[in-house]
């Protein structure tokens, strides 16, 4: 068993007003670290060390955040922005993928492309029959459209 898990079986079989004791207590510290970097401001002296990328960096290479200690984040503003360009490059990638099944879809005149055409009924599987007719339809408009290019 791993110490979160330890962790997580704890909270489960703790009864619920000690759980409510340790929200309490959660917010009221959430509250004073507001109040603190309210009144104190965020100490911007001296240096940090990432938690990402190990470095030890100036204090100003690292985004606010309030619900730190320091008013700091843990990773520096190089690491979280290449994690924001990580997930973006991820998402391009699966745009790129959904774009090139469709177009493998429209292609192939798979059964679902054909049945979206068909619209809500052909999608609920009300129009089976009509599909293949669809797909002849299709196939012979494009090579009407092929005709027409040349
Ligand atoms: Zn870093």
């Amino acid at each position: 068993m791993t110490n979160a898990e330890r962790c997580a079986e704890r909270w489960r079989t703790m009864p619920q007003s000690r759980r409510d004791a340790y929200n309490a207590l959660k917010r009221q510290r959430r509250q004073l670290l507001k109040e603190k970097h309210l009144r104190e401001g965020v100490r911007l002296d001296g240096e940090k060390v990432c938690q990402s990328c190990k470095q030890r960096l100036p204090k100003t290479a690292f985004f606010f955040n309030r619900t730190k200690t320091d008013g700091l984040s843990n990773g520096c503003k190089g690491c979280a922005i290449s994690d924001v360009a990580r997930r973006r490059l991820g998402r391009e990638e699966y745009k790129a993928l959904a774009r090139s099944q469709a177009k493998r879809a429209r292609d192939n005149l798979s059964d679902t492309y054909v049945r979206n055409l068909l619209g809500p009924a052909g999608r609920a599987h009300q129009l089976e029959e009509l599909v293949p007719a669809k797909r002849a339809q299709l196939i012979v408009k494009r090579q009407l459209k092929e005709g027409a290019g040349r």
